[in-house]
């Protein structure tokens, strides 16, 4: 389908963050109105934490219908929304705006974004206990969503550090408001993270280690995986990381954080325009998990 004329009409969209010209999210929601023949466009928009406001309240007196929020404005923007949905209100942070008729509701789809990629790779978070090493930015939303999406148990690992007391706290309000058992763990535990895997459905790494600048592996060895464990990186840069080479080569599913982007924009564009987002087209236009 050819691109509807820019008219009128035309519905406004965008990413807030620094840096964002490098973004896949105009290509891919562009695509999406196209390939659905909404009257819409998606642009990306230069804001700090410093010009947040100003540009929240020109799109809003524009009558924008909503936006992204990425680096460094997630938790910016919480304070700016009239209402908040409660995954954006337990990991402080609102990566998704809807604007309905100047109501500004904020949400985040990032967690989202990795539940329904785990879907999409045959492992669904219902039920599953699961342990989920770091609990920074990408791994507290995850976190959040699991949890509200019916994990049975969560297994966090982090290092005993100056963020320890805060993410305590925030594990302590995701256990209050959901029906998960949830557990904050110290990473240097060896023994604890042996035996809590032995236990597990799922692993999730959300740190940085196994990214290209930060190499490395968690899990020291793959005699501490087992038969039917998932494991998963949000990491996509590399595709496949040491702690998934590990499990790959012991014979476990696998699954990088490639498809987490898609979906997160996928949950993003259905909060908006209440349509399902044709994410094979977009998958094999702009994603290659591979
Ligand atoms: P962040 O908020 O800075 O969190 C970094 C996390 O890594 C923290 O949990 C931190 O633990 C942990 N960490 C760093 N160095 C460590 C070490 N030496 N040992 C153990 N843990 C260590 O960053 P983020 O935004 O969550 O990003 C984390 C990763 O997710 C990055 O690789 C990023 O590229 C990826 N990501 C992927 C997607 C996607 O769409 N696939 C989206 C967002 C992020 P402490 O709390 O103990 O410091």
């Amino acid at each position: 389908m050819e691109n509807k004329e820019i008219t009128g009409h035309t519905g406004l969209l965008g990413l807030l963050g620094s840096p964002v010209a490098h973004s896949v999210s105009p290509q891919m929601h562009n695509e999406a109105f196209r390939l659905l023949g909404l009257d819409c466009r998606y642009l990306a928009f230069d804001v700090t934490q410093e010009t947040l406001k100003a540009a929240v309240d020109g799109l809003r007196a524009l009558g924008a219908l909503g936006w992204n929020l990425t680096m460094p404005c997630k938790t910016a923007m919480v304070p700016l929304c009239d209402e908040l949905t409660l995954n954006a209100e337990l990991c402080g942070a609102v990566n998704t705006v809807v604007n309905r008729g100047g109501k500004l509701t904020g949400t985040t789809t990032d967690g989202l974004g990795w539940v329904l990629s785990a879907k999409a790779a045959g492992h669904d978070v219902a039920g599953k206990r699961m342990v989920v090493l770091g609990a920074g930015g990408a791994g507290s939303s995850i976190l959040v969503q699991c949890a509200l999406d019916g994990a049975k148990r969560i297994d966090v690992f982090k290092r005993k550090n100056a963020t320890w007391d805060k993410v305590e706290a925030f594990v302590d309000k995701v256990r209050q408001k959901t029906q998960c058992e949830l557990a904050l763990n110290d990473m240097a535990d060896a023994e604890l993270l042996k035996a809590s895997l032995a236990e597990a459905g799922i692993l999730l790494n959300t740190t940085s280690i196994g990214m290209s600048e930060t190499p490395g592996c968690l899990i020291p060895d793959k005699s501490w995986l087992h038969p039917g464990l998932a494991v998963s990186d949000v990491i996509y840069e590399p595709r496949e990381t040491e702690l998934l080479r590990m499990a790959r080569e012991a014979g476990l599913d696998t699954f990088n954080g490639m498809y987490m982007l898609l979906y997160q924009g996928a949950a993003a564009f259905r909060f908006w325009t209440g349509r399902e987002m044709p994410v094979d087209a977009i998958k094999a236009k702009y994603f290659s998990a591979d």
